[in-house]
Parts: C-alpha cells; sequence; structure tokens
C-alpha cells in the first residue's frame, strides 16, 4: 500500500508519516498543494491523506482537480474542527471521508483501512469495475452473459487493476503483491500476464481495456466511444 501525505504543518506532518509507516505503508510526504497534486496525479497511490488548508493549492482545489483528471484515487481529507461547514465542501468536491483535527491514530488507520477497500465496488464475493465482474471465490471473470475462469496470477493481476480502476498501478506494486517482495520475478513476468489477461478481455468482448503507462505501469478503463 503506498499513501500520499499532504500536510503543511511539520509536526503533524512526521506524526502521520510515522503512523503509516509502523503499519507498513510505503509513504510519500509533501507540503503544499501544488506538491500534492503534482504527486498524486501519477494515479501510483493506494490512498490520499490531504490536509484541507494548504500553501499554493487548498485541498478541495486538490480533490476536484484529482477527480476531474479522472484519477479516483481515494482521498481522506483532515480538517480543524472550526472548519466544520468545509466538510461537505470536500465531499462534494470529489473527497471520499473526512476526518478532524487532533485525530485517534486508530481511527486514521481504521479510515485509510476502509477507504483502500472501496476503490472497486466490493458486493459479497464480487468485484466490479467497467463491464467486468470478478467472482472472487471462483477466480471466474464475467462480462454480459459470458464469463472465463482465471488462473491464478492472471486473478491475482486483474484483482489489483479493478481495485484500482482508472488508476495506474505501478508494476513494481504488481510485483510485489502478487509475486512477493523475495521473487525475483521481473517486469517481463508481467508483461506475459496482462497479454493473458488481454486476449480474455477481447474473448469476452469487454469494453474494458488495459492501458499501459510506459515505465510505469498499467491501468484499467473504459475509453470513450
Ligand atoms: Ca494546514
Amino acid at each position: 500500500m503506498r499513501i500520499l501525505i499532504v500536510e503543511d504543518e511539520p509536526h503533524l506532518a512526521e506524526a502521520l508519516g510515522q503512523i503509516m509507516s509502523e503499519q507498513r505503508y510505503q509513504v510519500d510526504m509533501v507540503h503544499d498543494g501544488a506538491d500534492g497534486l503534482d504527486y498524486a496525479l501519477t494515479g501510483q497511490y493506494d490512498a490520499v491523506v490531504l490536509d484541507l488548508m494548504l500553501p499554493k493549492v487548498d485541498g478541495l482545489e486538490v480533490a476536484r482537480r484529482l477527480r476531474a483528471a479522472h484519477v479516483s484515487t481515494p482521498i481522506l481529507m483532515l480538517t480543524a474542527r472550526d472548519e466544520v461547514s468545509d466538510k461537505i465542501a470536500g465531499l462534494d468536491c470529489g473527497a471520499d471521508d473526512y476526518m478532524t483535527k487532533p485525530f485517534d491514530a486508530g481511527e486514521l488507520l481504521a479510515r485509510v483501512r476502509a477507504l483502500t477497500r472501496r476503490q472497486g465496488e466490493v458486493i459479497g464475493n464480487t468485484l466490479s469495475a467497467g463491464d467486468l465482474t470478478l467472482r472472487l471465490d471462483a477466480r471466474c471473470l464475467v462480462c454480459g452473459d459470458d464469463s472465463v475462469r482465471l488462473g491464478f496470477k492472471e486473478f491475482e493481476v486483474l484483482r489489483l487493476l479493478m481495485a484500482g480502476f482508472r488508476s495506474v498501478v505501478p508494476k513494481e506494486d504488481i510485483i510485489a503483491k502478487v509475486w512477493g517482495l523475495e521473487s525475483d520475478a521481473e517486469d517481463n513476468n508481467v508483461e506475459v500476464y496482462i497479454s493473458f489477461l488481454r486476449k480474455k478481455l477481447a474473448f469476452l468482448h469487454s469494453r474494458t481495456v488495459i492501458g499501459t503507462v510506459r515505465k510505469l505501469g498499467y491501468f484499467l478503463e473504459v475509453p470513450e466511444p
């Protein structure tokens, strides 16, 4: 899990970084809204913890621009207690959840966990994205009336792409999560499974496609007709 923290108060930023790192999240930290936007626009994060009042570009505007750019990374907005009315504005602009400062570390982590689960839509034993439904118990991919069984690694790779629907999933994350950090799997392994999956999407006549961002990773989207 990779988390971006955008917080301009040095002590709070440091505390947030520590809380996340202890949970073995990979953390990137920036201290103003302009950097926050640049980093988050890469789409490589599983969640963004975004302060509301920030130098250069405020949190609301960062969230708005991310959503305008179709970056769907979940956003947890942090607000001071006296900014309560901004909470509603925060959710309107594309933030997924908010917390008032000061906050409890346990609650923060619980909310980040909830947000990172929410991408793609998990209903019962299925995960849906675009016109695809993945049956998690049967490793079966369904599109309309057609379905196909997936091999174990195909299933794991596609599950990551569907969970991060429309966001770029970095190759190194795919390797770490599917093959394991200790493995000597390389980019080629990922490419092979991506090509298997593309064939299966074509077989299903799915409108959902796997896009490539060169040297970075892959994303799932439904292109405009
Ligand atoms: Ca602030």
